[in-house]
């Protein structure tokens, strides 16, 4: 759903202005991708990106769903979708709820106001947590909060303070990501690399976190996941695992009849197509080097029973790592640890090459 109210200075994701008869159209385009999909597959995680869904209006969302379901076999499947604070009331959380919705991923970012307003955000803090109460009031009872990491004017206190502020509302997940300043950005533009805090207050940062989140029950499952039991996104985990999945949109990817696709980012070329433009950027996915890059950022790790061909050179490549404290080994099992989540692109780098 590439819609925004505003774009976020670090946001380098596709998105334009949200406009309701663009959005319309848009609606219909993606039930046409729907339907041209359509096949025997069963459907068990159904996700609604951004951008801002929750710009849209409900109607849209119900449309989007109703196609869905009449085109394929939908089972008990988990439905989530990403919201902005401020683009929602607790009446459209009840609608999205009565129609099946079951999972909200709520952009909350920082507790602390100075920090949304460096992040450019269009809520402060008490607006982002009237949004978890009120989703949680309709009904919600699987509700994810993004955290931000290194954003400007932040300290290991304040971090530690919004993670205390989220910890206190009614939520089953945290999505925690360190900020990074990617090139078409506005914060690119702006040089405000140097106004960061540095990279080694951020990995404190980070270690400090993932404790902090454990103590009040929220267990990691992925280098940038935490969740209470039995809460882990379903549909996150189906990237990491390898698994296929359909997107629709411009800049949607998918992995799907064995190979990975793109969409070009044009909104208008999307609205237009009968169906939207593929362009391959993998014919044959699934290699052990892949599998391997996508299950070592889960905390259950890399398991080497099924590669017994690799078994041997990477357990030797890994005990160095280990002996550092960066990832353990048992049972043919390589995981690691969060020290070694911090570094994990030179720890993988350095058990495949
Ligand atoms: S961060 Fe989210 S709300 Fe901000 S511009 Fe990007 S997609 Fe839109």
């Amino acid at each position: 759903m590439p819609f925004c109210e505003k774009k976020c200075p670090y946001c380098d994701f596709y998105s334009v202005s949200y406009c309701r008869d663009t959005a319309r159209l848009y609606t219909d385009a993606v039930i046409r991708n729907i339907k041209a999909y359509r096949g025997n597959a069963e459907i068990d995680t159904i996700y609604f990106g951004g951008g801002t869904p929750s710009i849209l209006p409900v109607e849209f969302i119900t449309s989007i769903l109703q196609a869905v379901n009449e085109n394929y076999i939908v089972n008990e499947a988990e439905i989530t979708i990403e919201i902005n604070p401020k683009t929602v009331n607790t009446k459209k959380l009840l609608q999205l709820r009565k129609m099946g919705v079951n999972r909200v991923s709520i952009g909350v970012q920082s507790c602390v106001d100075s920090e949304l307003e460096a992040l450019g955000r269009i809520h402060n803090y008490d607006e982002a947590r009237k949004t978890v109460l009120s989703a949680y009031k309709a009904g919600f009872k699987n509700i994810s909060c993004d955290l931000m990491l290194g954003v400007i004017g932040q300290t290991v206190d304040s971090l530690i303070y919004s993670i205390n502020q989220l910890c206190k509302l009614p939520i089953s997940h945290v999505s925690a990501y360190m900020l990074k300043i990617e090139e078409n950005t506005e914060f690119n533009k702006q040089n405000i690399i140097d106004s960061l805090p540095c990279e080694d207050l951020v990995s404190d940062m980070y270690l400090l976190m993932v404790e902090n989140l454990e103590e009040n029950g929220f267990s990691q499952y992925e280098i940038s996941n935490f969740s209470k039991i039995g809460f882990e996104s379903k549909h996150n985990l189906k990237y990491w695992e390898c698994k296929e999945y359909i997107g629709i949109g411009p800049s949607s990817h998918s992995y799907f009849n064995g190979k990975r696709t793109a969409v070009p980012n044009s909104l208008q070329d999307f609205i237009e197509l009968d169906r939207q433009t593929e362009i391959v950027t993998e014919e044959n996915p699934g290699s052990f080097e892949e599998i391997a890059m996508l299950q070592l950022r889960l905390k259950e790790g890399l398991c080497l029973t099924k590669f017994n061909n690799k078994l041997d050179s990477i357990m030797n490549k890994a005990i160095p790592f280990e002996k550092m404290g960066l990832l353990t080994i048992s049972d043919n099992t390589i995981a690691l640890t969060a020290k070694g989540f911090l570094v994990s692109n030179a720890i993988i780098g350095g058990l495949l090459l």
